[in-house]
């Protein structure tokens, strides 16, 4: 009894003795995430791994540990929504011989060193949509970050990814092979395949709507639109969200249907495939990075004519912008460099779109498209303190972003001016 009563007390004085550390910031003023402009001379509170106030006049303890950032804008850490943490730039290694011919190993290195560089970027978050290959390392990678064993954003995992049986890649002389970019399954087979990436740690469910069958054919549907909605509930009573590769109008179509979160690049979306996206509130995330980038390592330099491909992208985000259709940012970065995320950012503004708008995308807007928005994507106590700052104002010049000086994850300190 005396024993208890002990613990009791020790119990009770617990949040009194582990004081969490608090940290007031002082930038030039705050990007909440949220607001199309920001706010000169606030500051923000960090008690623990928490954000505790953010405004003009924040009352600090005595003994708060202050962090002046002069000429720099405080902002929620950047959330990639299309990444491969597994892979590297295909102008360094193609695709096929990444799959193909990099153990396991190696790729699980350069993985870690991906996630360093994203974190380090500014990115605190990733939706990491497919290890191509690489099974379920993408768990492990993450079990690491969470564990403090290496730098890393917080990461959404997808697993393995699912195709319809005989269409994705890559391909061999042996056309028996199994294809090795990711999981093979349809009717029955893809509901058990499901479950078996949820069971092994999928937080979201991937799976290619439309590919094409074979090298050098113009993409087509894959899965029929029954197969991805019995995907799709089991994701959902699991709660997982699901992400449909899709860039042929049926292919959309039949995902939409199907009742999907977010379509993958989209590229030949119309106006009216876009139309029935916002009314079924499915998100867009057009991956623009990824075409300007296989578009340069065909030899384009930037210059006019833009090859079709580009022109594509920039019709179909224009038209999914007009529908109304929520923006997700993400580049499918893996394409080019880890680390470079802000180049899908500054082609949807060259695309046309606002700088506030892109801010608030790549934040406040993914963190709500992927079911995050209670604990991260905003500057508002109580939420967690995924904190950046950069140097200048990215709400007047996206230029900023690549002037990252302090990144904070869960109110910890990892790079500081
Ligand atoms: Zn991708």
């Amino acid at each position: 009894m005396r024993i208890l009563t002990a613990l009791l007390l020790f119990a009770l004085a617990l949040p009194a003795m582990a004081q969490a550390p608090v940290l007031l910031l002082r930038p030039d003023r705050v990007f909440d995430g949220e607001s199309r402009t920001a706010h000169a001379g606030w500051q923000v509170l960090v008690r623990g791994d928490r954000i505790a106030a953010a405004g003009p006049d924040v009352a600090a303890p005595a003994d708060a540990r202050v962090i002046d950032l002069p000429g720099m804008t405080l902002m929620p850490g950047l959330i990639e929504g299309h990444s491969h943490l597994f892979l590297h730039p295909y102008n360094e290694t193609s695709w096929d011989d990444q799959v193909l011919g990099e153990p396991l190993a190696l790729r699980t290195a350069r993985a870690v060193a991906h996630a360093r560089a994203t974190l380090m970027a500014g990115v605190t978050t990733v939706r990491d949509l497919g290890t191509e290959g690489a099974g379920y390392a993408d768990v492990g990678l993450k079990d690491a970050i969470d564990q403090g064993i290496v730098p890393g954003p917080r990461m959404l995992v997808a697993t393995r990814a699912l195709v319809a049986t005989g269409s994705y890649g890559p391909r061999t002389p042996d056309p028996q092979a199994p294809l090795l970019g990711a999981e093979e399954a349809d009717g029955a087979n893809l509901v058990a395949a499901v479950r078996r990436q949820i069971g092994g740690g999928a937080d979201v469910i991937k799976f290619y709507a439309d590919y094409r069958w074979r090298p050098g054919e113009p993409s087509r549907p894959t899965f029929t639109m029954e197969e991805m909605r019995a995907a799709t509930e089991i994701a959902h009573a699991a709660g997982r969200t699901v992400a449909a590769h899709a860039s042929t109008p049926e292919g959309m179509h039949r995902a939409i249907l199907a009742g999907v979160d977010t379509i993958e690049h989209g590229n030949a979306g119309t106006a009216e495939i876009f139309r029935l996206m916002r009314q079924r509130g499915v998100a867009l995330c057009p991956t623009l990075a990824a075409t300007d980038a296989i578009s340069r390592y065909g030899g384009w330099n930037g210059a006019a004519p833009e090859p079709q491909g580009v022109r594509d992208k920039r019709a179909s985000f224009a038209a999914a912008r007009a529908a109304g259709v929520a923006i997700c940012m993400g580049g499918d970065a893996g394409v080019y460099a880890h680390g470079e995320n802000v180049r899908e950012m500054e082609l949807m503004a060259d695309y046309g779109m606002p700088l506030p708008e892109v801010l608030v995308a790549a934040t406040s807007g993914n963190a709500r498209i992927f079911r995050l928005a209670d604990r991260l994507g905003a500057i508002r106590p109580g939420l967690l303190a995924d904190l950046i700052a950069v140097e200048g104002d990215p709400t007047r010049d996206l230029a900023a972003l690549r002037r990252v000086r302090l990144v904070m994850k869960g109110g910890a300190l990892i790079r500081e001016p």
